[in-house]
């Protein structure tokens, strides 16, 4: 039998805390490549910020609230339950044994992350695993520096269906229709000064921060 390999996307952050700008970007992001599944996995714990910290724990729940019932996208708190730090890769290869060697993985980052590729752990670990989907993001400019030019050689495809012919190892940039230029840096900013937030998140995650006093400093 000739069947279509499954197509599954990993869409990783701290998420502190999910906006809209990450959840309609999963939704777009899911739309444009077909993925059957994408996951939204939130890592450990940020470095410290000079801010109120919010546990993995209610990151993760603020997280499954913002998706509630959106089809094909999953909260997956795989990252948080590892012991000791936590690559990408390691997630990649957790992943790649679920799905198979015929799934295409697909690694999505938006373009501010990518511009800090070249420093990942095992970089190139993870062209063996998955290919990589670099979406824009309002306020940075989408030209790259030599060495993410170098890293990402030849991998460069011009479509969905050339990224899709292989299981891993492409490199290809999206621009989706609904770039928002929101942050949760602008957002817990805005907590911390008591001001609102409404429709930069989804409402069921500002009444749960607002219920919680999360990202709000109490002296
Ligand atoms: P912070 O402001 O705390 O750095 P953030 O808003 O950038 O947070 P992250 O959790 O760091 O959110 O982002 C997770 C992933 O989602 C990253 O790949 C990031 O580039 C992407 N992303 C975040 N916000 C947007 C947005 N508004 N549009 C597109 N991609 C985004």
């Amino acid at each position: 039998m000739n069947s279509t390999p499954t197509r599954i996307g990993m869409l990783g952050g701290t998420f502190d805390p999910v906006h809209l700008g990450h959840l309609r970007s999963a939704i777009e992001v899911r739309e444009a490549l077909k993925l059957d599944c994408l996951h939204m996995i939130p890592a450990p714990q940020p470095p410290l910020r000079g801010m109120p910290q919010v546990s993995p724990a209610q990151r993760l729940e603020l997280l499954t609230l913002g998706i509630g019932d959106t089809p094909g996208v999953v909260a997956d708190d795989r990252e948080l339950r590892r012991e000791g730090p936590s690559y990408s890769v390691d997630t990649l290869v957790e992943l790649r044994q679920a799905y198979g060697d015929s799934a295409r993985l697909v690694m999505i980052i938006g373009f501010d992350a990518f511009l800090r590729l070249a420093k990942w752990h095992n970089v190139n670990q993870i062209f063996s695993l998955a290919h990589l989907v670099v979406i824009a993001r309002p306020g940075y400019s989408t030209s790259w520096p030599d060495a993410l030019r170098e890293l990402v050689g030849d991998r460069e495809v011009d479509s969905v269906d050339e990224l899709m012919l292989c299981p891993n190892g492409n490199v290809l940039t999206l621009a989706l229709p609904s770039m928002m230029a929101i942050s949760a840096t602008y957002i817990r900013e805005r907590l911390q000064q008591g001001k609102s937030v409404r429709y930069l998140l989804p409402e069921a995650v500002e009444e749960a921060i607002l219920q919680h006093g999360l990202y709000h400093s109490h002296e």
